[in-house]
């Protein structure tokens, strides 16, 4: 499917667009045409703050309250709830930690929270309480993590995570995966990143250059939970990366009222295959404090994949996972 020439086109830099974004509740419901009244449990300070780019938001039907993407974005008073097995850590990062920001926990290949910030706060992010304030954040900071990886020889796969990898510069970005590249038993680079979906202006000239120029095999994950997120800028933003040479999957998050229903995952995966992305994951909800309201039974999930099985050619249906602090993979539910 061509995506029209310009779709991605934006009167701004992508820096603009992430400094213009919605950072308020007030803000956000004007722009969807909501009243207070429509959202009764609207939070409007919470820890954890709204941030959402007018290239996301443009995707929300505006008048609805019960809207998939707003969900994603919108606090709710909900999220201070603490329920019991929900906590601050709960995929047992910090005790993979093997150098500042580097986060080995499976074999052959290591995460590097490459940056703290990201293109929107998701509400049920697995790193909502993660200490980004004392993580590494320049060349200088990173080094102890390349030490540590050319020392190691048994990794060939280095994904560049977050917060989102995507919020570097290209300057910054291109400097690291320099690095990484001279390390010779490094083959493979991943990025996990929701700033295509969000801003899609930001799989810019720069960014593909530097894609296409490194020697490593690219995997760009991206994170879609709902067909509505992928608009003709998307698409042309994944267009792209794909004429780069990178592979494309896709993660999703089982998410209560965003995506809990065949349909909508049906329209996801398919919607998905047509702009170029495979689906990879669909994660059961990591149990974060916050995040207890979004969250699906196992059963549920088994029933939505076993009901996609018997609608989609095989290549669209996602695994259905859920990551256990301790496990030596991500574990396959279905
Ligand atoms: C999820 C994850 C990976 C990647 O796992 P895959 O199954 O290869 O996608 C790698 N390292 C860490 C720390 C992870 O959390
Ligand atoms: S983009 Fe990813 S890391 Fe950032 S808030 Fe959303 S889920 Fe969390």
């Amino acid at each position: 499917m061509e995506a029209s020439a310009g779709a991605a086109a934006s009167v701004f830099t992508w820096q603009q667009s992430l400094q213009r974004a919605v950072r308020s509740t007030d803000a956000l419901l004007q722009a969807l045409g909501l009243q207070q009244s429509d959202v009764p449990d609207a939070d409007a300070a919470s820890a954890f703050p709204l941030l959402v780019p007018w290239e996301f938001l443009q995707r929300m039907r505006r008048g609805d309250p019960a809207d998939p993407l707003l969900q994603q974005v919108l606090p709710i008073r909900q999220e201070s709830a603490t329920v019991p097995g929900f906590g601050l850590d709960p995929v047992g990062d910090a005790g993979s930690m093997v150098a500042p920001g580097l986060l080995h926990k499976y074999q052959g290949r290591v995460l590097l929270i490459a940056s703290g910030a990201c293109a929107v706060h998701c509400r049920y992010c697995f790193r909502r309480h993660y200490p980004y304030d004392d993580s590494p954040k320049s060349q200088a900071d990173w080094e102890p993590a390349l030490v540590q990886l050319r020392e190691d020889t048994s990794v060939q796969e280095v994904i560049l995570s977050g917060g989102d990898p995507l919020s570097l510069g290209n300057s910054k970005l291109e400097t690291l995966v320099t690095s990484l590249a001279s390390i010779p038993h490094l083959q493979r680079l991943r990025i996990h990143t929701r700033f295509p979906v969000m801003i899609p202006h930001r799989v810019d000239a720069g960014l593909i250059a530097l894609l296409q120029g490194t020697r490593l095999r690219t995997v760009v994950v991206l994170h879609i939970n709902h067909a509505q997120e992928i608009d003709d800028a998307l698409a042309l933003a994944c267009e792209r990366l794909s004429q780069a040479g990178c592979l494309l999957l896709n993660q999703a998050v089982l998410l209560r009222r965003v995506n809990d229903t065949l349909d909508a995952q049906c329209e996801l995966s398919l919607r998905l295959i047509d702009v170029g992305v495979v689906p990879y994951y669909l994660h059961h909800l990591d149990r974060v404090q916050g995040a207890a309201h979004f969250e699906c039974s196992e059963a549920q999930g088994i029933a939505l994949v076993e009901g996609m099985r018997a609608r989609l050619p095989g290549y669209a249906v996602p695994r259905f996972v859920h990551e256990r602090a301790g496990e030596a993979s991500k574990s396959l539910i279905r």
